[in-house]
């Protein structure tokens, strides 16, 4: 069965989302509204007409594009065909590809198809993923999958329903699970200025990470500005207003905070 999903974008020759050069397929649909996405376009679980000129679309699909419609349905034959025109870039790299979003356990079905897929192919495979998944999805696709990019936003939960709409306590269960289990996992923290950067926060996180010490690697994330015009192109709401990138010397006081896990630390995907 040729099974289909909708995405809204697919980048090739991606080098920040997980090891050496990779494809990154972007699913739709996302149960949380973080004030800080980059991809406001990705929340709602189908296609959705917008202004013209203002999309992201799927050009390196060879099936037809409307220029005037964020996101469509594709098969996962189509994926894969994708994906297979780059292996020799993924061999020489230690690449692979990457289901991101939006959140990708919200089409489960789709997903656990296409890791299938490429662990058949001998392909690495990573997941980005929220963490806010019911555990039945994790372990449906936990098999296939050779890499989560787990995030880890914010600690508190309170503060997590403020900024993301949810609360944190599934997420940090699955990651927990996830642990246990023996999966490969690097956690991404998205530093946003005087949100998810204080001292309070990064402290929290650092202290939840110390009960997990087969974490692989954690990934600072700077905050990037980029998706402020994106606000303006889509007529949505910037609650974020504007914030500048954290300098390098904030971010290195950052790295120096989680220096002692034992994993390695980078700024940066
Ligand atoms: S989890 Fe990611 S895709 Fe979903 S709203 Fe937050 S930043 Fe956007």
């Amino acid at each position: 069965m040729n099974i289909t999903g909708i995405i809204f974008d697919l980048k090739r020759f991606a080098v920040h989302d997980g090891p050496g050069i990779r494809t990154t397929v972007f699913f739709k649909g996302c149960p949380l509204n973080c004030w800080w996405c980059h991809n406001p376009e990705s929340r709602k679980l189908k296609p959705e007409r917008i202004a013209a000129g203002s999309h992201r679309h799927c050009a390196n699909l060879a099936i037809p594009d409307d220029p005037a419609m964020v996101g469509k349905t594709v098969s996962a034959d189509e994926i894969i065909a994708e994906i297979e025109k780059d292996l020799a870039f993924y061999d020489e790299s230690g690449g692979g590809v990457t289901f991101s979003g939006g959140e990708p356990l919200l089409q489960p079905d789709f997903l656990t198809d296409l890791l299938r897929r490429c662990r058949e192919r001998e392909i690495h495979s990573a997941v980005d993923t929220s963490g806010h998944a019911p555990w039945a999805h994790f372990e449906q696709i936990y098999p296939y999958t050779d890499l989560f990019l787990f995030d880890l936003k914010l600690i508190d939960d309170r503060l997590h329903r403020r900024y993301t709409n949810v609360g944190n306590r599934l997420i940090h269960d699955n990651l927990r699970r996830l642990h246990e289990l023996g999966a490969a996992i690097f956690i991404r923290i998205p530093l946003i200025p005087g949100i998810s950067d204080t001292e309070e926060n990064l402290a929290g996180i650092r202290t939840f990470l110390d009960g997990l010490p087969n974490i692989r690697q954690v990934n600072l994330l700077p905050y990037n500005p980029i998706g402020e015009s994106k606000y303006q192109r889509f007529h949505k709401k910037n609650r974020l207003g504007r914030l500048s990138t954290q300098p390098p010397s904030r971010l290195e006081a950052i790295r120096d905070h989680f220096s002692t896990l034992p994993c390695a630390v980078k700024i940066g995907g």
